[in-house]
């Protein structure tokens, strides 16, 4: 863990709406964990009162769609597939009907998360940034305009791995759903236009090994895939 690793910054990420350029620059990335109650029994912790909000530079952000790679010198590398919301307005303490009017594109990202190093941090009651916030942690698709969707808690999406279904998920299975969370998360932290808000990982979550394939769809609306080099 001490080997200072130099990354490899992609460089060519831009929020994309509809496959043009959506003219929002980057920012911050807002994520709430354990938004799914199959997904907090999976990893043995508890549902909590209050989401979990932690961020994501704009530095981890990267085209899904380009070749995710990691490094085993940082242990096991899990794929969280979850809902990514591009925000295209201010909010601070906001309504959940400025929360809604706020969602530009609705989109797919991965909560890249290195549980090994995660569960080490967490057992000395550290920050994980370290395991979630790294350079390329946020590979992210191009996004769909958010008015094609007619109700945010009815949002269907599935992740395959090598051909196989590994995760699959509707926003009604929330614990939390989006409109509240991104109420609640605004109280904390002003969204700017162009930050992302991910909503949290279904079961399902996994080690990633080299050469696998991921496939990821929210189905009719969109679908990316990507490959992993392990190192
Ligand atoms: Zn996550």
């Amino acid at each position: 863990m001490s080997q200072v690793r130099r990354y490899f910054l992609m460089g060519s990420y831009n929020h994309k709406i509809d496959s043009s350029d959506a003219a929002l620059p980057l920012g911050k990335i807002v994520c709430v964990g354990r938004n799914y109650a199959e997904h907090v029994r999976e990893l043995k912790n508890k549902i909590l009162d209050e989401p979990i909000l932690f961020l994501k530079p704009s530095t981890s952000l990267s085209p899904f769609s380009e070749q995710i790679t990691i490094y085993k010198s940082f242990g096991a590398c899990h794929f969280e597939t979850e809902l990514s919301l591009l925000i295209g307005k201010k909010l601070t303490g906001c309504s959940k009907r400025e929360a809604v009017n706020a969602i530009a594109g609705i989109g797919l990202s991965l909560d890249l998360t290195y549980r090994d190093l995660q569960a080490e941090l967490k057992s000395q009651g550290l920050p994980w940034e370290k395991a979630k916030a790294f350079d390329n942690a946020c590979p992210t698709s191009t996004f769909i305009s958010a008015n094609k969707f007619y109700d945010l808690d009815n949002i269907c999406f599935k992740m395959y791995k090598n051909g196989q279904i590994q995760q699959s998920a509707n926003t009604s299975h929330m614990i939390w759903k989006i409109a509240e969370l991104i109420c609640y998360a605004s109280r904390f932290f002003t969204f700017l236009p162009g930050d992302l808000f991910l909503t949290g990982t279904p079961s399902g979550v996994g080690a990633l090994q080299n050469n696998d394939t991921l496939l990821a769809e929210i189905p009719g609306f969109l679908d990316v895939s990507t490959t992993v080099a392990v190192k």
